[in-house]
């Protein structure tokens, strides 16, 4: 995709969730949009920032590890993009994961706490994270039930892992035109966090990210605080750069 195309892009998906937020009687800019740039070349990642986005998810984390370094380092640019991790993570990626985001989406069970506090005891870093959970019957990643993301989140709220910060939840949908099974799993995902929260009062989990280019306009009706837009930014993916 060109520049112009990216830009456009950008405006149109921007204004489609300010129009969101005010249809469903949100607060203006209430929702954050995370631009998904993987398996997009990093030259989609600077075109973005011309257009003025700073937040990126990315679900690779050697992938996100390679463009946002060269990023990082590169003196030419002011303003220094935010990166979420949103794919499933492997022990083996938490140090380089933790090096280069700022956020953890993708906390899908305990060992993974363990790991990440241990990496962030290392670098000397805090690391916001967000719990994801399992609403759609296709995806497998998640914890899968509220007494196993209940356990994670307590452990948190008792102050074992110092250095993570838990912010929320995440969430993927089913993928299906089926509108109802739509809202029904993003509608699960804030019941559960209004849950955890009453639970754990001592946390703050303002966060709901979910909504991607095919449902975001349902998450926003639902409550999302952060959509993750690849495809309706982007373009198509090509196939996935080698991990
Ligand atoms: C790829 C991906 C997205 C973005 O999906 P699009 O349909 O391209 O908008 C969002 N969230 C996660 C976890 C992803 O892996």
């Amino acid at each position: 995709m060109t520049f112009e195309q990216i830009k456009d892009n950008f405006e149109k998906i921007r204004y489609e969730i300010l129009t969101e937020e005010k249809k469903s009687g949100r607060t203006e800019n209430s929702v954050s949009l995370c631009a998904v740039s993987k398996f997009h070349p990093v030259q989609s990642v600077y075109d973005a920032m011309k257009s003025k986005q700073f937040l990126f998810g990315e679900n690779r984390v050697q992938e996100a590890y390679e463009k946002f370094t060269q990023i990082q380092n590169d003196s030419t640019i002011s303003k220094k993009p935010d990166l979420h991790i949103i794919g499933t993570l492997q022990k083996n990626k938490v140090k380089k994961a933790v090096e280069i985001s700022s956020c953890i989406e993708s906390v899908d069970r305990e060992d993974l706490l363990v790991a990440i506090e241990k990496t962030c005891v290392e670098l000397n870093k805090k690391i916001n994270i967000l719990f994801e959970f399992h609403t759609g019957e296709e995806s497998k990643s998640g914890f899968l039930s509220y007494d196993s993301i209940k356990e994670s989140v307590e452990s948190c709220a008792k102050g074992i892992f110092p250095h993570i910060v838990p912010c929320g939840l995440m969430t993927m949908a089913p993928f299906t035109d089926n509108e109802i099974l739509i809202h029904k799993s993003f509608e699960s995902l804030r019941k559960t966090k209004d849950s955890l929260q009453k639970e754990f009062p001592n946390l703050m989990l303002n966060e709901l990210s979910m909504g991607m280019s095919n449902d975001y306009k349902i998450a926003i009706e639902e409550g999302s605080t952060i959509v993750r837009i690849g495809t309706a930014l982007f373009g198509q993916r090509e196939a996935p750069l080698k991990n």
